[in-house]
């Protein structure tokens, strides 16, 4: 069966004394290898050159801080659920006198990691996190010989206070704009006194 009009019939002719030399054949080679030095490049010199990217470019995770240095991220688990890859695995803790500083909620995970070989880089933990506290980013996952080393913990995912990454490119005007309704106050910290069980 013919897949493709590629194909060609191997002719079996006896060659010509110039086609034994190769001469001709070597010359169109070097012809078209010396025409490509004076034509625009397509590869660039990566790391040092790197292409332009989206904002919204989903590659390496960061687990983010507040504004006061605290991680924000509570351990609830939402993200791993919603990974469809099962990517993502942690154990939570909980947060002891003097630690406010260090974790923003009660809960806070002692061991966060993602694997990175499975993880599709759909955004979808991104998506379920209620505490604004994992995002992807614009950075690429660097490369490993031992599959052990592409699962990141905290060390790698939970961004330094004299590093901040920067996510706001990642805010559509629609969040932006739904974040400031009062009556939905997102992300704010978790009071029970506050619902008002008439509305309920
Ligand atoms: S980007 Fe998708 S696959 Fe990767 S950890 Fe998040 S939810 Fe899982
Ligand atoms: S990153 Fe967000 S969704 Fe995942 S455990 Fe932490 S707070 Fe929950």
């Amino acid at each position: 069966m013919q897949l493709t009009n590629r194909s060609k019939v191997v002719s079996n002719k006896e060659q010509t004394m110039m086609e034994k030399l190769y001469i001709p054949g070597l010359l169109k080679g070097m012809m078209i290898t010396g025409s490509h030095l004076f034509k625009k490049r397509a590869t660039i010199d990566y790391p040092k050159q790197k292409r332009p990217i989206a904002a919204i470019y989903r590659g390496q995770h960061v687990l983010k801080r507040d504004d006061n240095g605290a991680e924000r991220c509570t351990a609830c688990g939402m993200c791993a659920v919603a990974c469809p890859a099962e990517a993502i695995t942690m154990e939570s803790a909980e947060r002891k006198k003097g630690e406010e500083g260090l974790y923003r909620e009660e809960k806070y995970a002692k061991i966060y990691e993602i694997d990175m070989l499975r993880c599709i880089y759909c955004g979808l933990c991104e998506e379920a996190c209620p505490k604004e506290a994992i995002f992807l980013t614009d950075r690429l996952v660097d490369v490993e010989y031992e599959r052990k080393d592409f699962v990141y913990g905290k060390d790698k995912l939970v961004e330094t206070m004299t590093e901040r990454i920067d996510v706001s490119g990642r805010q559509t005007p629609e969040v932006l704009e739904f974040k400031k309704r009062p009556g939905l106050k997102h992300n704010e910290l978790f009071d029970g006194k506050k619902i008002d069980n008439k509305k309920h």
